[in-house]
């Protein structure tokens, strides 16, 4: 015998069981699975296009814009979704164009419940208004608040455009890694690199140490009375002085009579490798700026391989066309090939290779 709906008189069918003695069509019409009392309210800072939610800003980080938008809805509808029977969700933008949050004033979206063993669906469509509101950072930098400063100077000079693209790519990624919003920081260039003032202390602390290490950058700490706190407390106020040492990557030194080659960086000391010997030696930012070394760097000359016979090469300068015997080469060298030698007692010195994790010359 078939069981038919008290209320429409349909009969139950194997695709379609009924609810609770009702066919699902009836069912639903009673106990909806989308039932939103209140439209959510959506905050967005007009600033960085953070949104609030649960009681905190979620700041947009690495996160491309129409995703951004999809989390923010699915962050507002989640915890409003409280079905008569176990659903499964799904939201949909209606328009996913991308366009950042803060120049949106509303978002339309289409809601979909399911219950899958009930051949069930419901659909609802939604508009969420937007209201501008100042994240709690944006309204401190809006203010001028901030907590601590980076100073970053080069030894000599401006910051190479490579250098300063380099360390911007950085600091944008260490904020996307925490999940700040730009405005965190506020970048001011001077004559000899550039000054950082961030709204966090505890973020420009912990952005100071990684750049100085990243960059194998000299760091000095000094900090200032700021004022005081209602409850008599004192505020301090750092400032991380990064300056490059005098040497970098890639230069040659004369240090202690000897010629030496900065050959690399690893968890910010640098290697020096001896040019003659082979040796190598380990010296922090601090110690590369305090040795009594002169650069070498103009001696640094091309020189052509030409030809080898028994087990010399003959390498030709590029300069002078001068033709230097090279016995006994630690690397084999393919004749015709060019290499980077300085003159040391007479004879060449060939230049080895760099190693460096991922930072590329600083030089142009
Ligand atoms: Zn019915
Ligand atoms: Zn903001």
């Amino acid at each position: 015998m078939t069981r038919s709906c008290p209320k429409c008189g349909k009969d139950q069918t194997k695709a379609q069981p009924f609810v609770k003695g009702f066919c699902a069509q009836c069912y639903f019409e009673q106990h909806p699975l989308i039932v939103l009392r209140r439209p959510p309210e959506a905050k967005v800072c007009p600033r960085c296009n953070a949104y609030y939610t649960s009681g905190r800003w979620v700041h947009q980080g690495s996160v491309p814009d129409a995703d951004h938008v999809y989390n923010m809805v699915c962050d507002l509808l989640d915890p409003l979704f409280d079905p008569s029977e176990p659903a499964t969700f799904e939201v949909e933008l209606v328009d996913s164009s991308g366009t950042p949050l803060s120049k949106t004033k509303k978002v339309d979206v289409d809601i979909t419940a399911t219950i899958h063993t009930l051949n069930y669906r419901e659909k609802q469509q939604l508009t969420l208004p937007i209201t501008l509101v100042l994240c709690g950072q944006c309204k401190q930098t809006a203010g001028g608040y901030f907590e601590a400063t980076i100073q970053v100077r080069t030894a000599s000079g401006k910051l190479s455009p490579a250098q300063g693209n380099q360390i911007a790519a950085y600091i944008t990624q260490r904020l996307n890694d925490h999940d700040l919003p730009k405005s965190t920081l506020k970048f001011t260039e001077k004559r000899e690199g550039f000054d950082i003032k961030c709204i966090s202390g505890r973020f420009c602390r912990s952005l100071a140490k990684n750049l100085a290490t990243h960059f194998g950058l000299l760091l000095k700490v000094s900090s200032k009375l700021a004022g005081r706190t209602r409850d008599g407390k004192t505020l301090t106020r750092e400032t991380y002085a990064l300056r490059f040492p005098p040497f970098e990557i890639r230069d040659v030194i004369e240090y202690m009579q000897q010629p030496f080659m900065i050959t690399g960086l690893r968890n910010g000391r640098y290697t020096l490798t001896n040019l003659k010997s082979g040796q190598k030696q380990n010296l922090s930012p601090k110690e590369l700026a305090e040795i009594d070394a002169q650069s070498l760097n103009d001696q640094i000359h091309s020189y052509q391989v030409i030809s080898l016979e028994d087990d010399v090469y003959q390498l030709m300068s590029q300069r002078d066309f001068t033709i230097y015997d090279y016995p006994d080469p630690s690397k084999p060298l393919q004749v015709g090939s060019m290499v980077s030698a300085i003159e040391w007692d007479d004879s060449l010195v060939l230049l080895p290779d760099v190693e460096i994790d991922e930072l590329p010359s600083h030089r142009q």
